[in-house]
This record gives structure tokens, C-alpha cells and sequence, in this order.
């Protein structure tokens, strides 16, 4: 069942460049709200455990040393078919292949360090939102 919810996080690179109050801004101006989001730091194992549908991909361990690499902000987003909308927002993977006016092609520095992270269906936009928060975060 779509829940009209995804999961973003802001990486590394833009939450370390203060980035992070012109992308909340961009996507709040999309029509995102807000549900969830705090300030956190992943540890190199627990960045292990939210990637481990990648683990056999041959960049697994330079991905969990990069999303380990300095602060991040997680958040649950809400709007009406959120998956899909927040994926046209923040563009391709791969910043230099993100369509202009993206969240990637304007904060991305490369395919690894590219801003922000947004969930690719709804069953892991709850299992991601449910790793960083409790229903008791959530408003
Ligand atoms: P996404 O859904 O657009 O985030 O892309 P993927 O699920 O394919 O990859 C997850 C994350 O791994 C990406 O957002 C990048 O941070 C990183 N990544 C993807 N491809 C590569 C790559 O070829 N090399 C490196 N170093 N990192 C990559």
C-alpha cells in the first residue's frame, strides 16, 4: 500500500558544505513536509547495515566509509506519491547524468558524493524511515 512517505538523507558532502538549509528549503518548496529529521553520524558498521542490499556491489566498502565520513541529516518526507516525486527531485545517481535543476546537478560532487539519498520504493522508504526513527519522532 502506497504511505505517501519517503526517506531522504543529506549526505555527507552537502550536510559538511552547509548545504543542508538550501536543499530542506528546495524541497519543502516541492511540496515535501517534513515528518522526521535530525542530526546524526553514522558509524562505519551501522552505514554497513542501512547498505546491505549493496554489499556485494565492488563500491560497498568505499560507500560505508564515505556515508561514515562526517554528519548527516535523515528525514521522513511526506506528499502524494512521495517515492517517485522526491526520486524526480533529486535526479539520477550519477550528478554529471541528473537532469538540470536537480537537488544532484546543483549540490552533487560525484556519483559516490552525491547530497542526498532517496528512497526507490515505498516497503524501503518504511524499512529505511524506520532505522533512524520511532513513532514517537514522527509528526
Ligand atoms: P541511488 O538509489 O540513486 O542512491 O543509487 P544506488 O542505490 O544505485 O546507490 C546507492 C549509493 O551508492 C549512491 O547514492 C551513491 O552514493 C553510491 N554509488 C552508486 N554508484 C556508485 C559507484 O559507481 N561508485 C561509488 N563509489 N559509489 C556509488
Amino acid at each position: 500500500m502506497a504511505t505517501n512517505r519517503t526517506f531522504t538523507m543529506i549526505k555527507p558532502d552537502a550536510a559538511n558544505a552547509g548545504n543542508a538549509g538550501a536543499i530542506l528549503k528546495m524541497i519543502e518548496e516541492a511540496g515535501f513536509r517534513i515528518v522526521a529529521i535530525k542530526k546524526t553520524k553514522l558509524s562505519a558498521e551501522t552505514a554497513g547495515k542501512f547498505y546491505e542490499v549493496h554489499k556485494e556491489r565492488g563500491f560497498y566498502g568505499e560507500l560505508c566509509a564515505y556515508m561514515s565520513s562526517g554528519a548527516i541529516f535523515p528525514a521522513i518526507l511526506e506528499k502524494e506519491n512521495a517515492v517517485e516525486d522526491f526520486r524526480k527531485l533529486i535526479g539520477a545517481t550519477d550528478p554529471k547524468k541528473a537532469e538540470a535543476g536537480t537537488i544532484r546537478a546543483i549540490f552533487a560532487t560525484s556519483i559516490e558524493a552525491n547530497a542526498v539519498h532517496g528512497s526507490d520504493s515505498d516497503e524501503n522508504a518504511a524499512i529505511e524511515g524506520a532505522f533512524f526513527f520511532a513513532e514517537t519522532e514522527r509528526f
